[in-house]
């Protein structure tokens, strides 16, 4: 079977990956010049990076079981996290239950209130009563409005920006049961996953893997059109480095695109199909990455409280990763998610650092700016499918209704929070979608994967 697939982000590889290892030939279009989408990393300090921050959590099955069975499971470093927030001009530490008793801001009947909510919350395991509601108000209801405006509220602020209070409890509900899996049993310390070297590499080893096996994949090559020919997709417009478009034709073909880039691509989409898509707004993300002389603060992942901060965490990823993998520098990610509306979005990165740095002063006040070596500025157009309330009835369906043209994209994934480890769940899931539709053997649900084990470092 020849497969066409838009897009070489986890998502599209892993399809791309499950399908040549069952004997047919995926072609991987990507309009952008690297593999892995989101997670695509550049250059810095002799190392790479992902332009937006990425770790792993240890409920994060599915990619970490890709990752050893690419034979880079010695490479995947498990490290203690330093999370943080500040407030109120202190930066507090935020891992462990200890952390939130000694957490000043709040009363002792607030701090003992937040922790029984959390531990209701990670014990239960029937989310869909979560799906009517919006986290803010449940957790005002149940948790207190100073619980909301000091802890909760900011996180999803830092997550979703300004939509944060349209977001549905069911999506909070997800973050919070699922962090439970990334503290080892009996340990209160929580550990996130890296694999050293970049998640830049995996997606090349997958690459890889793929072309060994007869795949190929074509980088900087747009589709700009899917071929329907009565009703069924038969192939894919694409665009070359030069000369004019190109027609390939395929038996099936995964989209990973966007929702909104999907119908821009094939205008025979029904009405009806076309409105369902539009109904998952996408926030994007803004990324500022300063190479510092010295340290910003001892956190890793912090979260700013408060309305009076222009960007909305702070991920020092030296404080995570060690900095000798980066020439010994300073890394220190700013970031922002926002509607694509917001004048910020549209900012100059001159100009966003120029409204960030007096900030920075409030977090470290001996920051100065000339302990900025260089900085860089990323942008990521469809960072966060916005999960509202009542999601399940909003998410279209992997078959399209167009024969053989599937969609695979992160606005299927729910109700956990859309990661690198579920696009790879997505793409194995659609893969056996297609080879099931296509009469070819394949056995019940998606198999679970064990959680490896995984090398302490
Ligand atoms: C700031 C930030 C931080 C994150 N942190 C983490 C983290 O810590 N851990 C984690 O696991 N995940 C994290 N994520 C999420 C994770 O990166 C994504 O969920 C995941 O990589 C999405 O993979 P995907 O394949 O579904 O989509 P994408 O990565 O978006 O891939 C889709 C691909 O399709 C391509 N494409 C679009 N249109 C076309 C076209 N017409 N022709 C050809 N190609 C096309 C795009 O260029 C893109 O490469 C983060 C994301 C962001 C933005």
């Amino acid at each position: 079977m020849k497969v066409g697939i838009i897009g070489a982000g986890a998502a599209g590889l892993a399809a791309a990956y499950d399908l040549v290892k069952k004997g047919h030939h995926p072609t991987v279009y990507e309009a952008g010049p690297k593999l892995g989408g989101q997670a695509s990393t550049f250059d810095v300090g002799g190392g790479r990076l992902e332009r937006g921050y990425h770790h792993l959590f240890k409920s994060d099955i599915y990619m970490v079981d890709l990752i050893h069975e690419l034979g880079l499971g010695d490479k995947l470093a498990w490290i203690e996290s330093k999370v943080g927030f500040f407030h109120g001009g202190k930066i507090y530490n935020f891992v462990t239950p200890m952390d939130l008793l000694r957490f000043k801001p709040l009363s002792l009947v607030n701090r003992i209130r937040l922790g029984l909510v959390t531990l209701y919350l990670q014990r239960t395991k029937n989310w869909k009563k979560f799906e009517k509601v919006t986290a803010r108000d449940w957790i005002v209801k149940w948790a207190g409005r100073k619980n909301y405006d000091v802890v909760w509220g900011p996180l999803l602020r830092g997550k979703f920006g300004s939509s944060a209070e349209e977001v549905s409890m069911a999506w909070f509900w997800g973050k919070i049961y699922l962090r439970v899996a990334s503290r080892d049993k009996g340990m209160q310390k929580e550990k996130l996953g890296y694999p050293m070297g970049s998640f830049g590499e995996v997606f090349e080893v997958l690459a890889d893997r793929i072309r060994e096996k007869g795949g190929e994949i074509h980088l900087s090559t747009p589709v700009t059109r899917v071929v329907v020919e009565d009703g069924r997709a038969t192939g894919l417009e694409v665009k070359g480095s030069s000369g004019p478009p190109e027609i390939h034709n395929f038996d099936v073909i995964i989209s990973t695109t966007p929702s909104y880039i999907f119908p821009r691509l094939v205008p025979e989409l029904p009405d009806d199909y076309v409105d369902l898509l539009g109904q998952v707004k996408y926030h994007a993300a803004i990324l500022i990455v300063m190479v510092l002389k010295q340290p910003l603060s001892h956190i890793y992942w912090m979260n700013i409280s408060g309305y009076d901060t222009p960007f909305l965490a702070i991920i020092e990823h030296t404080n995570f990763v060690d900095r000798s993998h980066y020439g010994g520098k300073h890394i220190v990610y700013l970031s922002n998610y926002l509607s694509k509306e917001s004048p910020m979005y549209s900012m100059k990165k001159e100009e966003l650092l120029a409204e960030y740095i007096p900030h920075l002063k409030k977090i470290n006040p001996a920051f100065d700016q000339s302990w900025i070596e260089e900085y860089y500025y990323h942008r990521e157009e469809a960072a966060q499918p916005i999960v509202t309330t009542n999601y399940s009835e909003k998410i279209p369906d992997y078959r399209t209704p167009i024969q053989s043209l599937y969609l695979a994209n992160t606005t299927q994934i729910y109700p956990e929070d859309r990661g690198t480890n579920y696009s790879v769940r997505l793409g194995r899931k659609v893969a056996r979608l297609v080879l099931g539709d296509y009469g070819h053997r394949v056995q019940g649900e998606l198999p679970r994967p064990a959680i490896p084990l995984t090398p302490e470092r």
